[in-house]
């Protein structure tokens, strides 16, 4: 094919605590053959996050230095605070390279995303229920009580996006959702 085409590159968005860091890194564990995108970072790592495999931990200042040279193909301040990017180099290349790219990125980001490149497929992972939602928010417990009301905040807007995206995932269960998305992409379910 001669024109430049990403329909290679799937975006996974959804609403904060749905679990799409579960789902991607069930992917990452269970999916070789999908070339999962690591963003870059100003939030400083959580124990066990490894530099280069979770994200690209960066300084603010180093941030404002990939934004100027136009290093992101995206790039939000997630929950009010700090700054997460998609590096346009490396997607770039994985795509021309025929990969299977995944982003998991938030929505603000997947909305610059479909500006940049509307062929790209679009998926939303979706909660069982807004119940369900708040369960899995609070019990995660990372994040201060303020930090939860926010990303509640957050979601309650994200949870309304739901008809930009081209495709629905409900993550009922993560195995089952992380199947659904990889066949979306093209590639086979995870064998039992
Ligand atoms: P966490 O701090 O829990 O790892 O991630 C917080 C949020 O940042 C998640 O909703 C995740 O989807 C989002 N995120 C991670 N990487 C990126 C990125 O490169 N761009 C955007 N826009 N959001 C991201």
């Amino acid at each position: 094919m001669s024109q430049p085409h990403h329909r290679g590159l799937t975006v996974l968005a959804g609403p904060t605590a749905v679990g799409k860091g579960t789902v991607s890194t069930f992917i990452r564990d269970h999916h070789p053959e999908v070339w999962l995108s690591v963003s870059a970072t100003t939030r400083p790592p959580r124990p066990g996050e490894v530099e280069g495999v979770h994200y690209f931990f960066k300084s603010a200042e180093e941030f404002d230095r990939l934004v100027a040279e136009g290093a992101f193909l995206e790039w939000a301040v997630v929950h009010g605070q700090n700054r997460y990017g998609t590096l346009r180099s490396t997607v770039d290349a994985a795509v021309e390279e025929g990969k299977a790219v995944l982003l998991e990125i938030d929505l603000q980001g997947a909305r610059q995303v479909k500006a940049a490149l509307p062929d790209a497929r679009f998926v939303f992972l979706a909660p069982p229920s807004w119940e369900e939602l708040v369960r899995r928010l609070i019990g995660r417990g990372t994040e201060s009580v303020e930090e939860q009301q926010r990303r509640l905040e957050t979601a309650k807007m994200e949870l309304a996006a739901e008809p930009e995206f081209d495709f629905t995932i409900v993550n009922d269960s993560v195995q089952r959702a992380a199947d659904e998305l990889v066949s979306l992409m093209g590639l086979s379910a995870t064998p039992r």
